[in-house]
């Protein structure tokens, strides 16, 4: 069964405006109004869905369309990756490990490879994976100023590429990116992965100081120094920056 919210509202009050459908079984879905004519449900990696309608489509279509997804939407959810959780002992990143202790107070901090978390007795689940993650996001930050700058370097060199500088982020949905004017971006959350991927990410990127699109040339470009990259492309796809 699904429902919409506002129900009274006509389809052409809602032609502009995202809208959440509310369906027992999958949550709540946002509905975007596209440009397009292509009426598609996507999975973003943290779970949610978005329904993606074109502005001549009334509203209704998109329940319909979500019945006949439902198979495929429920064997999608099913090859994901779980929901990460990060418990006492894990090793995070390269080289360190995270250390959930009860104490006094809470807090964060780095103590040489350990991310310690401080919780108290009236921490809250929210709370506790909120420290946690601010202590994976600097630890993992450490370990790529440390890691990408001269593996990067190496890189450009052998392969003969030339960037501006190179630059730090933590965006939810990109492993990384190359401006116009040659400027790179990586995502901190890249230590998580295996050394093969990150060297994956960073000649895509530095491929894109060369091609500022995604056409065959950039790809014959990149295979040529780095046969396996589109198996990579494929592997890293079913990560998600998330932390
Ligand atoms: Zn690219």
């Amino acid at each position: 069964m699904v429902l919409l919210f506002n129900k009274e509202s006509s389809d052409k009050a809602l032609a502009t405006k995202n809208k959440i459908l509310h369906d027992d079984e999958f949550g709540d879905i946002e509905i975007r109004r596209v440009r397009g004519m292509c009426m598609r449900i996507k999975i973003q990696p943290n779970g949610k869905m978005i329904a993606q309608l074109p502005r001549l489509i009334p509203l209704r279509e998109v329940t319909k369309f979500l019945d006949q997804s439902r198979e495929r939407l429920r064997q999608s959810l099913q090859s994901m990756p779980a929901r990460k959780t990060y418990k006492n002992g894990d090793t995070i990143g390269k080289s360190h490990h995270l250390i959930i202790q009860e104490g006094e107070q809470e807090n964060t901090r780095l103590k040489k490879l350990d991310i310690v978390v401080n919780i108290t007795s009236k921490t809250t689940p929210s709370a506790q994976d909120r420290l946690v993650k601010d202590g994976i996001a600097k630890a993992l930050r450490e370990e790529a100023k440390a890691y990408l700058p001269r593996r990067l370097a190496f890189l450009a060199d052998k392969h003969n590429f030339s960037y501006n500088q190179l630059r730090f982020m933590h965006a939810k949905s990109r492993w990384g990116s190359c401006s116009s004017r040659g400027t790179i971006s990586l995502n901190i959350m890249l230590m998580t992965m295996p050394n093969e991927l990150i060297d994956y990410v960073l000649l895509h990127e530095l491929n894109h100081t060369k091609h500022m699109d995604h056409s065959k040339a950039f790809w014959s470009d990149l295979e040529k120094i780095y046969p396996d990259a589109k198996i990579h492309k494929k592997t890293l796809q079913k990560f998600s920056p998330y932390l």
